[in-house]
Formats: structure tokens, C-alpha cells, sequence
């Protein structure tokens, strides 16, 4: 019935995440409302440490992709669980930087860094910029030579793996806005380049094949040809890179008929193989960096909705509509992405209605997703979908002037606001007249 572990029914028969009733949740801080189970967050982040201990000795570090979901306490979190952090514009970076996080485990990405958002990376230090193209490399290389500093780099390649997944979150095939061409010798001029120049310091490769990916074949045959890579690029350049980061893209389970492998046996099979090639190259393990966003954050999270008005359309479908949408969760309007919901002050109860779940906005396309199996649901009810926890507040808008909702942390049976709701004075505070 449920697509995460910390999800749970109580003896009322209301729905609990991490030990805390959602629906007492709902009354004390409104709706809508994203909650976030702390401890499930850091139980996901302990597993790919535990992972890397297992199967790679540790030679690893998993950076938290913040983009999933980013604010002041989850970066402390990731801060706290010795991860690294990813960033991908001056906005993230500088709420990494709120909470003083270790520069040297924060990786910059975006391909289309602006100079001032690479100053910015340089005067903190990050220890990974991730460049994306050769005008990033040579700015790049100015401006650090105009501060005197070395840049840390990545270069971002694109293995041209296709990851079947959707094409908007598939981001390693040659047709990508993301990074350097394998096939066509694009990827090794720049490296070379990038060798080449005297503010830069190479020290490894990047790449990420796309996002809520289920099977592990794509990631192996990922390493297999970034370490055969990495082999040209001694043979070619005698340089031995010593960083390789694998990017992010693990699937999670949105809906009861999904199974995801457990990212053990994803570390498992891509340790393996990355073994194998050095060993055949005789090249050394380099330092393996992956990016896991949505398999940290994702199934930690719920949104708690007040269901307003429930129209039946006989012989069509039932719409359902809560107090929030597409402002708090633009994925179903964006890709037609599947939740998982129910009643959570009914939880206990068969679902024996099918649903189309819409928000408040003036838009048909305003759905959080239809045919949603929930139990037999009313004005007033507190609806909860399920598996939000990740690219949901992050992508949060404040169409049709709507506050975005405020984010509740659960951890040991208590909770605490971590974002609060926004106003209607801080939605009209950059209006001038
Ligand atoms: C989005 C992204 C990730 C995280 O992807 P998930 O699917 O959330 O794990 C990691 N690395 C890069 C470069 C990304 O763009």
C-alpha cells in the first residue's frame, strides 16, 4: 500500500510519517504542507556511505544532488552526514554556503555558469567546478588567473548513454545541452585544453545519463566507457585523472507497482565493474563521486492537501480538488509524472474510489494525476501524495499569486518548520507601483 518506509497507519487509522500522525500535522501547521521524515533522509544518505565502505573501500564520496530539494536544514543535514553537495547556480551555492558547507565536498554544475557565479565558486573555494564547454573553461581560466587561484575542475562528458527514461530528464545521449561529445573527439580536445591551461587544474571526469532510472545496466555500461576513457586520456596526454563522478539519476518507487533495485546492488554491480577496468587498463581506482538527488530526499517526503470540492462527472471521473497543485507540484503538468495518494485520516480503509486529483489553479492542466486509487474521500478530508520529498518545493512557483507551503522536518516523533509558508507580503514585497 505504501511506497516508503517511514509511512505508516496509527490506531486511528490516520496516516504517520516517521512515527508523527500527518493529519495532527496538517492541524497545526495547515495545508498544504510538504513534511519531510529526517530520518529517513539520513538512514538513505548512511546507505550510500555504508555502500562505498562495502564495495569500494571508501574511495568515494555520495553528493547530494541539492537541486531534489534545497534549503538551509537539509544542506546542514548533508553537511552533518559527511556527504558532498551539489549545486547548480549562485542561489544554491549561497545556502550551501549559509551553513558553512566544506567547499572541497561541493560540486558546481549547470552549463551556463555565469562569471559572477563562478567568482563567487572561486572566492569560496569549491572544490569542484564541474565545466560544461570550452567558453566556460577558457572564462573560467581568466578569471581565476585574475584571482590568483587554481580552479579545481571536472569536465562534464556525454557518454552517449541512453538511459531509457523520459527525454526532459535524459541528459547523456549526444543530443543533450549538457557537456562534451564522446564520439566526436570533442570531450579529449578539451581535456587536453584544459591541460593545457595555466589556472585550471583537471582533476577528473563527470558524467550523468538522466534521472529515475531503474535498471543498473546503463550505469555499468556508463563506467565501463568513462574508464576506458580515462585510459585514452593517459595514453594520449600521459595525464592520469584521478576523480570520477558518475552523476545521479537512481530510481525510487513512485507507486506500489514499482520496484527499484536497492542501491546496494547498484554499487555492487558499478564497483565492479569500475574494478575490472582498472584492472585490465592497469589504471588506478580513481576516487568515485556519485549524485544521488531524488534517492535521498524523495520517497522522505509527503504533501498534505485539504480536499475542497469533490465534482463527479458521471461515466467520466471524479475530480478532487485540493488546496494546492501545480504551484507546489509542477511534475505531473511538466511530464505527466505518477503519484501514489490516500486519505490520510482514512488510511486504514480500502481504496475503492479512482480519482483525478486537481489544484487550485486556472488551468485544466492543473493535475496532480488521474486514476489515483484513494479511499472513499470528502470535503474536509486531509489528502496525502506520497514520494513528493524530491523536485516538488524545489520546483515550487507562485503562480497565480499562491504562497508556496511551508516544509515541516518529522524526526524521533517530534517536528519543526524548516521553510516557512511564504506570505501574501512577501509575495507583493519586489512590487513596485
Ligand atoms: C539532477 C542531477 C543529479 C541528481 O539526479 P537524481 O535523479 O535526482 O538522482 C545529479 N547530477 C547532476 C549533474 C544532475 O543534473
Amino acid at each position: 500500500m505504501f511506497v516508503s518506509d517511514c509511512l505508516q497507519v496509527n490506531g486511528q487509522g490516520h496516516l504517520t510519517i516517521g512515527g508523527v500522525d500527518s493529519v495532527a500535522l496538517a492541524q497545526q501547521y495547515g495545508t498544504p504542507l510538504y513534511v519531510m521524515d529526517e530520518g529517513q533522509i539520513r538512514e538513505n544518505c548512511r546507505k550510500y556511505r555504508q555502500s562505498f565502505e562495502k564495495y569500494y573501500q571508501g574511495h568515494g564520496i555520495a553528493a547530494y544532488a541539492s537541486k531534489a530539494f534545497c534549503c538551509k536544514a537539509i544542506c546542514n543535514i548533508m553537511k552533518e552526514e559527511q556527504m558532498g553537495l551539489d549545486v547548480v547556480s549562485g542561489g544554491e551555492l549561497y545556502t550551501a554556503m549559509s551553513v558553512g558547507f566544506p567547499a572541497d565536498r561541493i560540486y558546481f554544475h549547470g552549463n551556463n555558469k555565469t562569471p559572477q557565479e563562478l567568482l563567487e565558486a572561486l572566492d569560496y573555494g569549491v572544490g569542484h567546478i564541474v565545466v560544461d564547454n570550452l567558453a566556460e573553461l577558457e572564462l573560467l581560466n581568466q578569471l581565476a588567473c585574475s584571482q590568483k587561484k587554481q580552479a579545481s575542475i571536472q569536465l562534464r562528458i556525454k557518454p552517449g548513454v541512453d538511459a531509457h527514461t523520459h527525454s526532459f530528464i535524459r541528459t547523456g545521449q549526444i543530443d543533450s545541452k549538457f557537456g562534451f561529445a564522446l564520439e566526436t573527439g570533442e570531450a579529449l580536445a578539451a581535456v587536453k585544453e584544459a591541460l593545457a591551461l595555466p589556472n585550471i587544474e583537471l582533476k577528473g571526469l563527470h558524467c550523468h545519463i538522466g534521472s529515475q532510472i531503474f535498471e543498473i545496466a546503463p550505469f555499468e555500461h556508463t563506467a565501463r566507457i568513462m574508464l576506458d576513457f580515462l585510459a585514452e586520456i593517459r595514453t594520449q596526454t600521459g595525464a592520469e585523472l584521478k576523480e570520477l563522478n558518475l552523476g545521479g539519476g537512481f530510481g525510487i518507487q513512485y507507486l506500489p507497482s514499482e520496484h527499484p533495485a536497492g542501491y546496494d546492488s547498484y554499487m555492487e554491480k558499478v564497483s565492479q565493474v569500475v574494478k575490472e577496468s582498472c584492472a585490465e587498463n592497469n589504471f588506478p581506482m580513481p576516487f568515485i563521486t556519485l549524485e544521488p538527488g531524488r534517492s535521498i530526499v524523495g520517497s522522505a517526503g509527503i504533501t498534505l492537501y485539504t480536499v475542497g470540492a469533490v465534482k463527479v462527472i458521471p461515466n467520466i471521473r471524479t475530480y478532487v480538488s485540493v488546496d494546492g497543485g501545480m504551484g507546489d507540484n509542477p511534475r505531473y503538468a511538466l511530464y505527466q509524472s505518477r503519484y501514489h495518494a490516500l486519505v490520510a485520516n482514512k488510511a486504514a480503509e480500502p481504496a475503492s474510489m479512482q480519482v483525478t486529483i486537481a489544484g487550485k489553479c486556472c488551468e485544466s492542466g492543473d493535475l496532480i494525476g488521474e486514476g489515483i486509487p484513494v479511499q472513499p474521500v470528502q470535503t474536509g478530508d486531509i489528502l496525502a501524495v506520497l514520494s513528493t520529498g524530491a523536485y516538488n518545493y524545489s520546483m515550487a512557483s507562485n503562480y497565480n499569486r499562491i504562497p508556496r507551503p511551508a516544509v515541516v522536518m518529522v524526526k524521533d516523533g517530534a517536528s519543526r518548520i524548516v521553510v516557512q509558508r511564504e506570505t501574501f507580503e512577501q509575495i507583493t514585497q519586489n512590487d513596485l507601483l
